[in-house]
């Protein structure tokens, strides 16, 4: 296991002499997956993220490895035949995150059942070889035998077809443990606050470490903008007054308990009354219903969720359930931004804003990768580090991500036991975790975490607060805010021990956390 002490980490961009081939600005899937690429290339990479890896989008996901049916009615097929051959791949190198997932598709007459049939036809054909299995049309009796809890009123059959599900901001820790064990470095909490140029191109970066203020100057042959909704910002440091690359369009998600449909597989609402559509997915032992598509003219690492959007997701979801879903219901809401590349002219419809990611190269030589989603940031990782070979004129060297298994990859048998998302190192966390009789206790009554979790995202996986534990490591904040608010003071005793803080900082943290959690919390009835 690579060493992921941070002393050790900063030690590595100490040296104002050293000059990295590649510096990727940003810990998100994108960046990440460009950090791994381009270690694993051989190249002296450093990657630097100004919070947690998946602070921003890359947590906030509806957490599906999916070629997109949605695209497929659009008729965008080189994209959706693109992410079926990553969704394969995802699920070949990350096993332990990654599930085949089947979703049904509920209709209302024999032509919606025979239409979209013949269209996950052809999602299937396009998979190929990397086929999730065959998609088929399924009777009423069917649907209410696999759906229990789904509103049968009017309902003529379903169509179920499979994809990818996984758990976003754990691939993303995954990520990064494997571009470290690939030789990259990578940090989290180190800010980029300037560019350096020589003659008018990019020379390296100007960087801060959030936890001691000490500011960093780091060369580079090439630097790599992959901070997701927040490229502008950087952009605008290379030029200002340039143009705006991205879009930001917001989704949420709610999460309620599983009760409101016991069962494995996922409903996709192909309509909505507005066009769009909305998943409810079985996540963690919860529903995951989502997501909406609003536009935003502004940025922020912690976006909340519109009134508007959380009427219209349990509105649209309370017509495909029998149980009344309230505001009570709602363990946590969650926003997250989509970087789309925004269109040439102004459009006020996020919806027709291209998925498809975009590659840009500044006259600086800055090397820019936005759009795209979470299934497909290793092609897009593969085509940055192309490019910034070519900007940088580094002596070439192949892609070879397609085969790197990713850090934990291991064959799950149960998804549903919580230790699975470990995969090769559940048994070391499980070890830990016998150490001291106290890390065997769990952290709350409602769910299986246990203390000694914590101790191994300090000491393996990087978390440095509280919110990271329980927003990134463990999930609880997007699972059930309350209860993760409840857990809040015990991780950070735990921590304090761990990383030797004292008890303001302990005090701090869970303050800090509170305040955080509130945006994912649902007031009213
Ligand atoms: C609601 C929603 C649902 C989605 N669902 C899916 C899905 O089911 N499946 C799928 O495949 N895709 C999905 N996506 C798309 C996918 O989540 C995104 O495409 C992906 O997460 C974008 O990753 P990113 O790395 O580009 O951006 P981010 O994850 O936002 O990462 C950018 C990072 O850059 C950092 N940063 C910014 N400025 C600086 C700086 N100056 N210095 C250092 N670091 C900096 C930020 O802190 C941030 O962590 C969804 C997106 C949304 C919004």
């Amino acid at each position: 296991m690579a060493n992921t002490q941070r002393e050790k980490l900063i030690e590595a961009i100490s040296n104002p002499e050293k000059t990295w081939d590649i510096i990727v600005v940003g810990g998100g899937a994108t960046g990440l997956g460009t950090a791994l690429d381009a270690a694993s290339r051989g190249y002296k990479t450093l990657l630097l993220e100004q919070s947690d890896f998946a602070k921003g989008t890359s947590s906030r996901s509806t957490k599906l490895v999916h070629g997109g049916v949605r695209y497929l009615a659009q008729g965008n097929i080189a994209l959706v035949k693109e992410a079926l051959y990553e969704r394969g791949l995802l699920l070949k190198n990350a096993p332990h995150l990654v599930k085949n997932e089947a979703f049904i598709i509920p209709v209302y007459n024999w032509w919606k059942s025979a239409f979209y049939t013949a269209g996950l036809k052809i999602y299937d054909l396009l998979a190929g070889k990397l086929s999730f299995g065959p998609s088929r049309r399924i009777s009423k009796e069917e649907v209410a035998e696999r759906l229990p809890g789904i509103n049968l009123k009017g309902l003529y059959g379903g169509v179920l077809y499979h994809d990818g599900q996984f758990d976003d901001a754990r691939l993303a820790i995954n990520l990064a443990q494997t571009c470290l064990e690939q030789g990259g470095t990578v940090l989290n909490y180190v800010r980029v606050t300037g560019l350096l140029k020589k003659g008018g191109k990019i020379s390296g970066v100007v960087a801060r470490d959030i936890e001691t203020n000490k500011v960093y100057q780091l060369l580079g042959k090439v630097v790599i903008n992959a901070t997701g909704v927040f490229v502008d910002d950087l952009l605008q440091l290379d030029e200002p007054g340039k143009k705006p690359l991205v879009r930001p369009s917001q989704g949420i998600h709610i999460v309620v308990d599983s009760s409101f449909m016991p069962c494995a597989d996922a409903l996709m609402i192909p309509e909505t009354d507005d066009g769009r559509v909305l998943f409810i997915v079985p996540w963690h032992g919860k529903l995951l219903i989502g997501t909406t598509d609003t536009p935003l003219n502004e940025h922020s690492l912690e976006p909340v969720a519109l009134e508007e959007e959380i009427g219209f997701v349990m509105r649209t979801a309370q017509k495909y359930l029998t149980k009344t879903l309230t505001r009570r219901d709602v363990r946590s809401v969650f926003a997250g931004l989509r970087p789309l590349a925004a269109p040439d002219e102004s459009s006020s419809s996020t919806k027709e804003i291209s998925r498809s990611h975009k590659l840009i190269v500044s006259e600086s030589g800055l090397v820019t990768i936005t759009g795209g989603k979470w299934t497909t940031y290793r092609k897009m990782a593969e085509d940055t580090v192309d490019k910034a070979i070519i900007v940088s004129k580094l002596p070439p060297a192949k892609c070879v991500t397609k085969d790197i298994a990713i850090h934990g990859s291991e064959e799950v048998r149960n998804h549903d036991d919580f230790l699975s998302v470990y995969g090769s190192d559940r048994a070391a966390v499980l070890k830990l975790c016998a150490e001291n009789p106290e890390w065997s206790k769990k952290l709350h009554p409602h769910f299986d975490y246990i203390r000694g979790e914590v101790i191994w995202a300090v000491r393996h996986e990087m978390a440095r607060t509280v919110e990271d534990v329980l927003a990134r490591r463990l999930r609880a904040l997007f699972l059930d805010a309350r209860a993760a608010v409840e857990m809040a003071p015990v991780v950070a005793s735990l921590m304090a021990k761990e990383l030797k803080r004292d008890h303001s900082w302990e005090e701090a943290q869970v303050a800090n956390f509170n305040y955080i959690a509130e945006g994912y919390l649902l007031m009213g009835s």
